[in-house]
Formats: C-alpha cells, sequence, structure tokens
C-alpha cells in the first residue's frame, strides 16, 4: 500500500533572497526526501510559500520606498527561479497573500475560538504619535531585560530566544527614529497554557523518532518554563484580517507567526483547487495514516513542535465544521526534522554584510548537483556545518567527480565502444545468468542490499548517511573493477570482459536511483545514457492564479503518471544487449583557482 507523505517546507519571508544556509537547512532536505518516496510509489505531496506578510517585509518595503504587494512579488519571483534551478519539486509553492489562506487561516482562528481557546486582552505597545500608528514587534528595538542583548525586538529577544513584553525594553527606539510612548491596544490570545497537556503527550509519542536537538528545544523547554497565552492579532494593516467585526477595521491583522504555519494546510487545499480534485487535500490532512514531515531551520523548532500542534488539535474537528461542514479532526506533524545552521568560511552567513553564497548567483557558475551534493554531505543535521570554498572543491573533485562520476562515464564509455552502442549480452538465448562469476553475483548483492540501507537512512531522515552508503557502494564498484580489470581482458577474453561490464553496467544503473533523490539532474542524464525512454521524475512548471486579491505566480510539479513506472526504488534489471544512448561526462572537475575568486566575492 502506497504510503501519503506531506513534505511541509518552511516559508521564506519575502525580505530577502535565499542563500545556501537556507537551502540546506530545509528546502533541499524536504526535496531529496519528496524524491525518495516518489521513486518508491508513495503518494507525496510538497508544499511551501512566500511569507508575504509580517513587519521584515513591510520593513522591506518602507526601505526600498516600494509597496509591500510588489516587494513581496520581487522575492517570490526570485524564490520560483531558484528552486527551478536547483530542482526543488514543489508540488506547489505558493503565498500566503491569497483568498484560500486568508478563508484557511480564519477558519482555524474561529475554529479556535469556538473552542474556548481564544481570549481578549489588554496591553501595552509602542505607538508613534507623528505616524499615527502602533509600532509592532521589529519598528522598534532596544536592550533585551532578560539577557541584555542590544539588538531585541519590542516583542522578541533573538538572541535569548524569549518572547519579550514591550513596555519592559530598555532603551525603546523605533526604527524611523520617530518618538515613541505607550498606549494601550487590545489583542487576541491564544490559550495555550490549556492545550499544554495535549502538546506534552503528542511531543512525548514522537519523541523516539524526534532528533535530540528537536526534542531539546520542544518538550524539555516545556517542562521548565510551561507553555504561556501568546497574542494572535496586532496592530499592522498588512496580513490577514481578522474574522471578528471591528477588529480589521481597527488597523489589526492576524499576527504572522500564527497565520504563516497555516500555510501548510491551506496549500494543500489550493493545490487541490488547482488540480481539480477539491478533496484531495485530505489523504494528507484528514487521514490517520498519513505522515506529514517539517524541513525547518533550528529557528523554528518551537513554532513547529509545540505551537502549530496546539493550534491543530486546538482546532480539532471544529476547524471541518467551519471549514467545509464535516466533523474529522486534522492530524499533526509525524517528524520535525530540523536542521541546525550552516556557516560560511567560519563565519555566520549575513545577508547585509554579503557573507553569504546566494542561491540563484551560485547556479550561474556551478551546476545544481554539484552544489546539491556539497549541500548534501555538509548538512547541519545535528550540528552547525560550515561551507568551505577549498572543501566544496575538493569534494565534487574527489568524490562526485572521481569517485562516482568517472565511474559511470568510463564504464558506459567502454560498453559504448566496445559492444558497438550496447550492454554487452550475456545471455544465452535471451536467458540469464549465464555463468556469472561469484565476484558478479557478490558486487549485485551489495549493491541489492544498498536499496535497504540507504532507504532506511532515507525514512528516518539521516541525509548525510544516506548519501554516504550510496557512495561507499560506488567506490566497491571501483573496487570491484580494479579486481576484474576489463580494460585488459578485452584484448585476451572479451567473454571475461562482457561479464564484468555487464556486471558493472548493471551496479551503476542501481546506483543511479540510490543517488536520484540527492542528485536529480545527472541521475535522469544518466537514465537516458542507459537508454530508457522513461524519465525518472516528473517536472517543474509556474502558472499564474487568479483571486479577488489579484493575480499571484505558483510553482508546481507535473507528474506523467502514465510515462513514469511507479516503483523504481528497487535493483537494476537491465536486459543484456540492450542500446545504449552515447554517453558523456557527468560532472565537471573544478580548477583550485575557483577558491580564491570565491573567497575573494565575500563580505563585498
Ligand atoms: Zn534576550
Amino acid at each position: 500500500m502506497p504510503e501519503n507523505i506531506l513534505i511541509a517546507i518552511a516559508w521564506p519571508y519575502a525580505n530577502a533572497e535565499i542563500h545556501v544556509g537556507n537551502i540546506t537547512g530545509s528546502h533541499l532536505p524536504g526535496d531529496i526526501v519528496a524524491r525518495y518516496h516518489r521513486l518508491k510509489g508513495n503518494n507525496v505531496l510538497v508544499v511551501s510559500g512566500t511569507d508575504s506578510h509580517g513587519t521584515p517585509v513591510t520593513l522591506a518595503a518602507d526601505k526600498e520606498g516600494r509597496p509591500v504587494e510588489e516587494v513581496y512579488k520581487k522575492y517570490h519571483d526570485g524564490f520560483l527561479e531558484l528552486f527551478q534551478g536547483f530542482g526543488i519539486t514543489y508540488d506547489l509553492f505558493t503565498t500566503t497573500h491569497t483568498e484560500n489562506h486568508f478563508k484557511v487561516s480564519q477558519s482555524i482562528f474561529l475554529a479556535l475560538k469556538e473552542n474556548g481557546f481564544l481570549y481578549t486582552d489588554k496591553s501595552m505597545q509602542w505607538y508613534s504619535p507623528s505616524a499615527k500608528r502602533f509600532l509592532p514587534d521589529r519598528y522598534v528595538e532596544g536592550t533585551c531585560y532578560i539577557c541584555g542583548y542590544e539588538g531585541a525586538r519590542s516583542d522578541q529577544c533573538d538572541n535569548c530566544g524569549n518572547v519579550l513584553e514591550p513596555e519592559k525594553l530598555i532603551n525603546p527606539r523605533s526604527k524611523d527614529g520617530s518618538a515613541l510612548e505607550l498606549r494601550e491596544t487590545e489583542h487576541f490570545y491564544l490559550d495555550l497554557s490549556k492545550l499544554e497537556p495535549d502538546v506534552k503527550k503528542f511531543l512525548e509519542e514522537r519523541s523516539p523518532h524526534l532528533r535530540d536537538t528537536v526534542i531539546g528545544e520542544s518538550l524539555r523547554k516545556i517542562e521548565a518554563e510551561g507553555l504561556k497565552p501568546r497574542p494572535i492579532t496586532r496592530d499592522l494593516d498588512w496580513g490577514v484580517p481578522i474574522p471578528i467585526e471591528g477588529w480589521t477595521e481597527a488597523g489589526k491583522r492576524i499576527y504572522v507567526w500564527f497565520e504563516a504555519v497555516i500555510g501548510y494546510l491551506s496549500a494543500p487545499i489550493e493545490w487541490s483547487q488547482l488540480s481539480g480534485n477539491l478533496e484531495a487535500w485530505r489523504e494528507w490532512w484528514v487521514n490517520p495514516e498519513a505522515k506529514q514531515f517539517h524541513f525547518i531551520g533550528k529557528d523554528n523548532i518551537f513554532f513547529h513542535t509545540s505551537l502549530w500542534p496546539a493550534q491543530l488539535m486546538g482546532a480539532g474537528s471544529q476547524f471541518l465544521k467551519i471549514f467545509d461542514e464535516d466533523d474529522k479532526p486534522l492530524i499533526v506533524p509525524y517528524d520535525v526534522p530540523a536542521n541546525q545552521f550552516m556557516n560560511l568560511e567560519g563565519q555566520k552567513i549575513s545577508g547585509s554584510r554579503n557573507w553569504a553564497v546566494w542561491g540563484r548567483d551560485a547556479l550561474t557558475r556551478y551546476d545544481p548537483d554539484a552544489l546539491r551534493y556539497y549541500l548534501t554531505v555538509n548538512m547541519p543535521e545535528n550540528k552547525d556545518s560550515d561551507w568551505d570554498w577549498a572543501e566544496f572543491v575538493a569534494r565534487n573533485n574527489n568524490e562526485l567527480v572521481a569517485t562516482w562520476g568517472n565511474l559511470a562515464n568510463r564504464v558506459l564509455s567502454f560498453a559504448y565502444k566496445h559492444w558497438e552502442g550496447h550492454v554487452p549480452d550475456i545471455s544465452t538465448d535471451g536467458q540469464l545468468p549465464v555463468a556469472m562469476r561469484d565476484i558478479d553475483k557478490q558486487l549485485l548483492e551489495t549493491i541489492k542490499n544498498g536499496f535497504n540501507t540507504v532507504g532506511a537512512e532515507l525514512e528516518a531522515v539521516h541525509l548525510r548517511a544516506a548519501i554516504g552508503e550510496a557512495m561507499k557502494l560506488a567506490t566497491t564498484v571501483n573496487q570491484y573493477l580494479d579486481q576484474t580489470a576489463p580494460w585488459s581482458a578485452i584484448k585476451t577474453n572479451k567473454e571475461e570482459a562482457a561479464k564484468t561490464i555487464y556486471t558493472a553496467l548493471k551496479a551503476i544503473d542501481s546506483l543511479k536511483i540510490l543517488f536520484a533523490p540527492f542528485l536529480p539532474f545527472t541521475s535522469e542524464r544518466l537514465h537516458r545514457f542507459f537508454g530508457y525512454e522513461t524519465p525518472l521524475f516528473g517536472e517543474q512548471y509556474t502558472e499564474d492564479v487568479t483571486d479577488s486579491l489579484g493575480t499571484h505566480k505558483v510553482l508546481r510539479y507535473r507528474v506523467r503518471r502514465d510515462a513514469i513506472p511507479p516503483h523504481q526504488w528497487k535493483p537494476s534489471e537491465l536486459k543484456p544487449g540492450s542500446e545504449l544512448n552515447e554517453p558523456a561526462p557527468l560532472f565537471k572537475k573544478l580548477d583550485e583557482s575557483v577558491i580564491d575568486e570565491e573567497r575573494a566575492r565575500l563580505g563585498k
């Protein structure tokens, strides 16, 4: 039975370009796991979108002197280009600024209200008399009254991670330099303390497979501090309207932390609408057998392991009653394989200092699979990692090119030359095996086991270990060729050489599948060299969607179900004597000069 797998990837803020840290943090691991499950024949849905609301976006608009809508779309379009370049195969990459997302977010809000988890309360907020408006979170900065960090936002300290009470901020100052005064304001709060027992139970149930770093950030944090109520509305006029009369008119909107995560639910609903099957999203959201994976960076752990499940459990069956009169509860995340951070040449990545490797820029100089390879072997799964240009060049040349690329190219070219463009035919009357030697059988058995070992690592989202296993198998095939030496055997005993080359081709054809989730572009090329006519994967495309808020562009993924066999995660069944296409090298060796050139770009 195919499993239903939802791959939910963190929503990037529409105020900055995406860099390698973001890619290895969430987008790439999500895509690798998605591609693996697709090859296995599971029903996969990959969603995310641009977080178009919130103060990072309005501040960027203020800075650039342009309308907010224009600014979010500029970054959004860049994201779509980057994901196509890197092959991040979203079934739907949308935005939070859609009619559908508004409706779904408002329904969750109302469901929580109906179930008694919302209340209103008054608090003090910074107000600018000259601008005649409240200045929420990032508009006011000051010194954190808990840890003393000087760049704290008025509502949260990015240094110690604590939620702050604006009126306690030390030395508050507004971003635009205007004078500040404290004024009373009223907001809706989510009473998380009431949901704490449910959240704890949820985390305890999942703790056996959640990463240690993830459990530490969530369960241990709740045990130490408890879940406290949080405001879910604020004084800002850009965002999702509050579905209670009078509130939106008063210049308030739903708080972005509350609504952006709801995208994991609204995006599948939008995808269903675009796919013409309105009920399809239920397979990943109401079906208790479905598994949801959340790919995020460590700064977002608490939102995804505690606040988001609390929202879902609090809304419960009430959401569907409001949304479409059904009364089933929504399911909660299965795994949250959050990554730590990637640094760059020993320093934190910083966009403002241009201490970054930007995704779209890197694609102008390097092939996507070369970047995907280094970002996978260097993925910050359990601790921070470091992008180092010398290491990038070394691992590209010594592993990707020397161990894997040369293996595939050498064997395919040899077969293509000596067997006139065909796989050596070692069968008798089409029957296999014909006197395959023990060494041949052993190699193919080892490769076959790789589907279990690499697959198990992928299921558990241990992606570094998974690609390491695949590379080890490529080394094993190289050793097999050293032992059997078909390059010299061809001169004395072509039949022996044929056995070796047939076996090696079959092993490489299998390795192609094992590498495909990580290196989809070159695996697809290799697949064609082997003469297959159907592709391994579907294709990406963009589409304009129009609703009452305007037109937004989305990224989608199309699979021709008739063209792609449902189960491809299995050892090669390469036919002796089948036709090959002319091979070419899969990867490029990089010159050492790249290291200095790239280092010279940093911080400029
Ligand atoms: Zn602090």
